[in-house]
C-alpha cells in the first residue's frame, strides 16, 4: 500500500528525496505544494520535474478531505459535512460575525467522552483525525469564507466533534501547519482549544508552552452535578482540573475561558452560582455562558433569563469576566453540541 505523504514532516521528506538521489531542497518544495498550496495531485507540481512526479506518484498517495454537503444559515453560518479519505464523515463549520470569521473544526470521528447534553457524543469515537485532517477543514473554511465573506478566516476554535486533547499530537502537528508561514501563517492567540478537561494533558500543554488560548467546558463547578452530566469528571474531578488549570496559568500566564450552560434544575441554583464564583477564583478566567442547543426533547432546557441573570450578577460583583454567547447556525444543526452526521 502506497503511503500517505502529507503524514511525513518536511525533515522526512527531505531525507526521502536524498535518500532517492535528489537534492533535500525537493523535499521543501514538494512540502510547499502539499501545505501552503494544498494541491491534491502529484501532476500540479508544476515546478517539479516530470519523472519526480511520477516517482512520488508511484511512492505515495495525497489523502485529503472533501466538502461532501454544505448548509447555509440564515445567520451566514456554513455548516459543511466533511468526507475523510476513509469515508468517514465529520463537521465543519464556518462561523462570520461582525468584525471576525471563525472557523469550527473537528478534532475526532465521534468523541471519546459521553456529555450527556452533546450531541457528538452520542457517534463514540470512531477515530482520530490526523494532522493533515484537521488542518484541511481550516482550509476549506478559509475559501468559502473568502468566497461567500470576501474575507479571510480570523479565529480557530477546536469546537467541533470530539476532544482535541484525547488526540494532542495530531491537533498540535496541525496548530503548527496553520501558524507556519509554509501553511497558513496564522497567530497562534487567534486559536482556541477547547476541552472537556483533562488535567494530565492540560499540564503537558502547558509544558510544551503552547501559545494557542485554552477553553475548559466547565458547566458545573460541583463534582456531584458535573459527573452526572459529564460521567468522565468521576475520573478527572474537579480538584484535579483545578490543579492542572493552576499549573498552566503559573506556565503559560494566559487566562482560561470556563464554557458554561445553565439548565433548569440542574446547574441554576444559587449554590450552583457560588461553587463557580469560587471556582473562578483558582485561576484568572472569564466566563462564557453558552445558550443549550436542545439535541432531543429530553433532560435538558436552557434555564430561564432570570437563573442566567443570577450568574451574571454575582460574577459580575466579583469582579469575574461574564459574557452571554447567542448561539449562531442552529437552524442547520451547526451550533455547539449539535454536530452530530445528521446532514
Ligand atoms: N470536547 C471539547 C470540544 C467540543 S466543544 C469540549 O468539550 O470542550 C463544544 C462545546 O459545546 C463545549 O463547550 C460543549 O460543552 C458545548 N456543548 C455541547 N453540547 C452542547 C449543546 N447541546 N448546547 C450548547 N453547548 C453544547
Amino acid at each position: 500500500m502506497k503511503k500517505d505523504i502529507r503524514a511525513l514532516s518536511k525533515d522526512q521528506l527531505r531525507t526521502f528525496f536524498v535518500e532517492n538521489g535528489d537534492k533535500a531542497f525537493r523535499g521543501n518544495q514538494v512540502y510547499e505544494w502539499l501545505w501552503n498550496k494544498s494541491i491534491h495531485n502529484f501532476e500540479d507540481m508544476t515546478n517539479i520535474s516530470k519523472s519526480t512526479r511520477e516517482m512520488l506518484d508511484a511512492h505515495f498517495v495525497i489523502n485529503h478531505i472533501e466538502v461532501d454537503s454544505m448548509q447555509r444559515s440564515n445567520d451566514g453560518t456554513i455548516k459543511n459535512a466533511i468526507k475523510l479519505h476513509d469515508g468517514k464523515i465529520v463537521e465543519s463549520v464556518l462561523i462570520p460575525t461582525e468584525t471576525r470569521t471563525t472557523a469550527c473544526v473537528s478534532s475526532q470521528v465521534g468523541c471519546s467522552f459521553d456529555c450527556k447534553f452533546c450531541a457528538t457524543a452520542r457517534l463514540k469515537r470512531m477515530r482520530n483525525l490526523n494532522a493533515d485532517e484537521i488542518y484541511d477543514q481550516v482550509v476549506a473554511i478559509d475559501k468559502q469564507s473568502k468566497h461567500y465573506h470576501n474575507r479571510k478566516l480570523t479565529n480557530i476554535v477546536f469546537m467541533g466533534m470530539g476532544e482535541p486533547l484525547m488526540n494532542y499530537n495530531n491537533v498540535i502537528k496541525s496548530i503548527e501547519k496553520i501558524t507556519s508561514s509554509e501553511g497558513l501563517g496564522m497567530a497562534s492567540r487567534r486559536i482556541t482549544v477547547s476541552t472537556s478537561g483533562v488535567p494530565k494533558m492540560i499540564r503537558k500543554m502547558a509544558d510544551d508552552q503552547v501559545k494557542f488560548n485554552l477553553a475548559v467546558s466547565l458547566h458545573s463547578a460541583i463534582d456531584e452535578v458535573r459527573t452526572k452530566i459529564m460521567p468522565f469528571n468521576a475520573r478527572f474531578p474537579l480538584v484535579e482540573l483545578k490543579e492542572a488549570l493552576e499549573y498552566w496559568y503559573a506556565k503559560t500566564k494566559r487566562a482560561i475561558t470556563y464554557e458554561y450552560v445553565v439548565w433548569n434544575g440542574i446547574n441554576d441554583r444559587k449554590i450552583d452560582v457560588d461553587a463557580l464564583v469560587k471556582y473562578c477564583k483558582y485561576v484568572p478566567c472569564k466566563v462564557n455562558l453558552i445558550e443549550y442547543n436542545p439535541i432531543d426533547d429530553g433532560e435538558f432546557q436552557q434555564a430561564s433569563q432570570n437563573a442566567l441573570n443570577l450568574y451574571i450578577s454575582n460574577l459580575e460583583m466579583h469582579d469575574i469576566s461574564v459574557t452571554v454567547r447567542r448561539s449562531r447556525g442552529k437552524d442547520i444543526d451547526a451550533a455547539c453540541g449539535q454536530l452530530a452526521n445528521k446532514s
